[in-house]
């Protein structure tokens, strides 16, 4: 479903990415781990160009990702994006923070998006919360608003850069539990994150990343329990 080839990126002088290559199948739960600087929010703001890349190509459903224009914000669509800090519109209420998307981008009809919108927050637990505003909610809520957000514009694949790590312990798991829930329904996910409880129960392939490179793939029970490089064990030994 999304193909990198030989992508590049830098930052100035600081090669982020080098020469990645990466598949992540339909209905795939792709976890991407590693240490900080390793390259993996600049590897997820690629799939959707909100990084431009230095050489290689994405491609979405075979289609090339365009550098930018109509193409662009159309692709860009299919990719759903859940960020560390929910990045919710602070002036809108919940219900418009869910509705403004697919009626501006997908054309919806406002009473389509309304219904739309009040399906996705039951869904993640927080209908009763539709007509406040983001700072009315708790972290765990306002990142399930988030990740409903992104469910309403249908998207072929959701990335997700550190859903968990802004929140409180007490709420890492509601909103871990919403994404394990949409795991379970075949949604293409690609995860950066620090859970390896989410990681051992969830992925179907763990990515390993240190210094802009892909270092290690597999499942989560080969990767866990038998790393094969020093730099994964290394990382590994830190963290569990
Ligand atoms: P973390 O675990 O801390 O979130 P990360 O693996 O997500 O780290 P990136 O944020 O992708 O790492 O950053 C990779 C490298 O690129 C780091 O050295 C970072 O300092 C650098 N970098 C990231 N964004 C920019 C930018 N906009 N301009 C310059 N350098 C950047
Ligand atoms: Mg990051």
């Amino acid at each position: 479903l999304v193909e990198l080839t030989a992508v590049n990126k830098h930052f100035g002088a600081l090669h982020v990415l080098k020469d990645i290559n990466l598949t992540v199948d339909k209905g795939e739960v792709l976890v991407v781990i590693g240490p900080s600087g390793s390259g993996k929010s600049t590897l997820c703001r690629t799939i959707n160009r909100l990084e431009p890349i230095d050489s290689g190509s994405i491609t979405l459903d075979g289609t090339t990702l365009p550098e930018e224009g109509k193409a662009l914000a159309k692709l860009r669509a299919d990719v759903g994006m859940v960020f560390q800090s929910f990045n919710l519109f602070a002036h809108k209420s919940i219900l418009d923070n869910v509705t403004l998307g697919p009626i501006k981008v997908r054309g919806l009809k406002p009473a389509e998006a309304k219904k739309q919108a009040m399906d996705l927050l039951e869904r993640v637990g927080v209908a009763n919360q539709a007509t406040k505003l983001p700072a009315q909610l708790s972290g765990g809520q306002q990142q399930r608003v988030a990740i409903a957000r992104a469910l309403a514009m249908r998207p072929k694949v959701l990335l997700f850069d550190e859903p968990t790590s802004a929140l409180d312990p007490e709420m890492v798991n509601e909103v871990l539990d919403v994404m394990i829930a949409l795991a379970k329904e075949g949604m293409t996910m690609v995860v950066v994150t620090h859970e390896m409880g989410f990681a051992r129960r969830a992925a179907d392939r763990v990515v390993f990343m240190s210094d802009g490179e892909i270092i290690e793939q597999a499942t989560p029970d080969n990767f866990f329990d038998h790393p094969k490089t020093d730099r994964a064990k290394d990382f590994l030994g830190k963290i569990l």
